[in-house]
């Protein structure tokens, strides 16, 4: 900017002294002439209506040229092929020696050949490693006024600094015409036409050497959007390469565009058998790793959806596959990435922990069952009275080892749960009955802690509901024992079932200790208990409202709460009774 402006003021500043010079120039023939022919072209007034027949041949040979050197553009790529060829045709077509493409240096204060005609490699090269300073003279004068600048003659103008003198010798040229190349209002670099004798040149040429010099600026232009874009999509394929997780792209033809390494590894692909091919049955039959892809490609079926794949064959690699679409311009879907992520070391590590859990829980439960069955003749005094503090110990760690039961119960049900082997059977029928065991079952649960214990039985009879007896037992028994557990001495539980809105819902009331608001989002998370649970009773697997929730949700239900920390909580258990919307049969997970 700063050169840009100093330049207009030097221009300025010799405006004046340049038109003189120029009324002389153009008038009078010298031995030498400076033009500025943005300047002459305003005084270009007087200008012959007539041309002769050999100024007009001239003219039609220069206007091929010009029609040539458009065509380089849409037929030719590598930009500095393109301004060699233009450099080759518009030199060809002025009759002139040579022709040369001059680039700023970085900082804008010197140029250098970009690309030329008819000029040695050496001066190409040398002008590279010593750019020519942006200065007084032509180029320079162009370079930095955006205006088109010629002498007749180099070798006798003054503008000419002295010391440039034999270098200009020995390359041999008179007449030198030099134009800026312009992107909108910046200049972008610069175009010098070099003649071997004197020469003036006419505004014709002038008006043929800017179409030319505009028609380059657009290549380079061209060349360095195609540059920039060439470094994102360099970019972006560096990054899609070096990924962690595979990425298999295919177009609407489901046609395979990209498998990056990492997809490469997990599936065993060869790229070769894959890229440009469709993937369809004919694809897959090859091998099995290439059905491995087929079938992945079968599996999904919407976009964003995530689902898990185990690959057949020699590897066993579980994915967990994400499909998502990629758009082009205008938002318009152009394709689809397949996201590969490996999970194999998860999930043996999940398969591990749940074998252990079911093993060591099946291992505890035959001891834990003799143990309690042996503790509990021993307090009924089945084997000979006990003293009092026989009787408090053996009561206790009766109770202790009924915890334990439940504890283990609770870690068989939750991995039978997460394995998919809970099974359920459902049946149609009433549920009072079911619940009303649960609530007699817990009564002395309730009656221990000094709880106003009731259920408020329905006075009409229920509409049939469908369940699995078993399990949903444990569902209601959970929410109606955590009600008594977490609620203080002489508190409240109540439990009422209501018929509403093609459902059945089972309230669990309790006046207890109501569960914080920072718990809330976790409650049925598993193995969650809340702090003021834990401080209130030691005790806890915080796997109920796992399972109950799972059970409840097998049922085509929903279990919610509403809870106060301090004053209490009501649980509520959903369950369908229209036809549509009861489970049915047998479910195996
Ligand atoms: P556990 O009772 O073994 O801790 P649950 O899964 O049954 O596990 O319950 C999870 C947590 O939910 C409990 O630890 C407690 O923080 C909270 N909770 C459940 N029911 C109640 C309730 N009626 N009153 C207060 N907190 C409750």
């Amino acid at each position: 900017m700063k050169e840009k402006r100093e330049a207009i003021a030097w221009f300025e500043k010799t405006k004046k002294a340049q038109r003189a010079l120029l009324k002389k120039s153009i008038t009078k023939q010298r031995g030498y002439v400076t033009t500025n022919y943005t300047l002459a072209k305003g005084t270009q007034g007087k200008k012959r209506k007539y041309i002769t027949r050999k100024e007009y041949e001239e003219q039609q040979k220069v206007l091929r040229a010009l029609e040539k050197t458009s065509a380089l553009l849409t037929v030719e790529t590598d930009v500095t092929t393109i301004l060699e060829k233009i450099a080759r045709t518009v030199a060809t077509a002025l009759g002139a020696k040579q022709a040369s493409f001059f680039d700023f240096t970085p900082d804008r204060k010197g140029a250098f050949i970009r690309a030329a005609y008819g000029i040695q490699n050496q001066y190409i090269e040398h002008s590279r490693v010593d750019p020519l300073p942006i200065g007084g003279a032509w180029l320079g004068r162009a370079m930095s006024t955006g205006q088109a600048w010629a002498t007749s003659d180099v070798q006798k103008d003054p503008v000419l600094p002295a010391s440039w003198l034999p270098a200009v010798k020995k390359q041999n040229y008179h007449g030198l015409l030099c134009l800026p190349l312009m992107r909108g209002n910046t200049i972008i670099g610069g175009i010098c036409i070099y003649y071997k004798d004197r020469h003036k040149s006419q505004f014709f040429e002038i008006d043929v050497m800017t179409i030319v010099a505009n028609q380059a600026a657009t290549a380079i232009e061209n060349a360095r959007i195609f540059g920039d874009l060439e470094a994102e999509r360099e970019k972006t394929l560096a990054i899609v390469y070096s990924l962690s997780d595979g990425l298999v792209l295919y177009d609407l033809e489901n046609r395979i565009t990209l498998v990056n390494p990492r997809a490469q590894e997990l599936l065993l692909l060869n790229i070769n058998d894959v890229l440009n091919k469709k993937l369809d049955g004919s694809f897959a039959s090859k091998n099995i790793y290439l059905q491995n892809l087929f079938r992945i490609r079968q599996m999904m079926q919407k976009d964003y959806e995530t689902r898990e794949f185990t690959t057949e064959g020699p590897q066993k690699v579980v994915l967990q596959v994400t499909q998502v679409p990629v758009r082009g311009s205008e938002k318009r879907k152009i394709g689809t990435v397949l996201i590969l992520h490996d999970i194999t070391r998860e999930k043996e590590i999940e398969q591990l922990k749940a074998n252990f859990v079911t093993v060591a829980s099946h291992q505890l439960r035959t001891p834990i069952s003799g143990i309690k069955w042996s503790l509990d003749m021993l307090r009924k005094g089945e084997k000979g009275a006990l003293n009092s503090e026989q009787k408090d110990l053996t009561e206790k760690s009766f109770q202790a080892t009924e915890h334990m039961a439940n504890l283990v119960n609770d870690l068989l049900d939750a991995s039978r749960i997460e394995e998919g082997r809970f099974g359920y059977a459902f049946t149609t029928g009433d549920l009072l009955p079911l619940v009303e065991k649960v609530i007699s079952d817990l009564k002395p649960n309730a009656e221990s802690r000094t709880l106003d214990f009731a259920f408020e039985k329905p006075t009409a009879p229920l509409p049939a509901a469908s369940f699995d007896a078993s399990k949903l037992v444990l569902a209601i028994q959970n929410v109606i024992d955590n009600a008594i557990k977490y609620t203080e001495l002489r508190g409240t539980v109540r439990i009422k079932i209501r018929p509403e809105r093609s459902s059945l819902f089972i309230i669990v009331e309790d006046t207890g200790i109501g569960i914080p608001e920072k718990s809330k989002k976790f409650i049925f998370n598993k193995f969650f208990r809340g702090e003021n649970a834990i401080r209130y009773q030691t005790e806890g697997s915080g796997l109920g409202l796992y399972i109950a929730k799972s059970i409840v949700e097998k049922h085509n239900g929903t279990i919610t709460f509403e809870s106060t920390e301090g004053t209490g909580s009501t649980f509520m258990i959903q369950l369908p009774t229209d036809p549509a919307h009861m489970p049915k049969g047998a479910l195996e997970t």
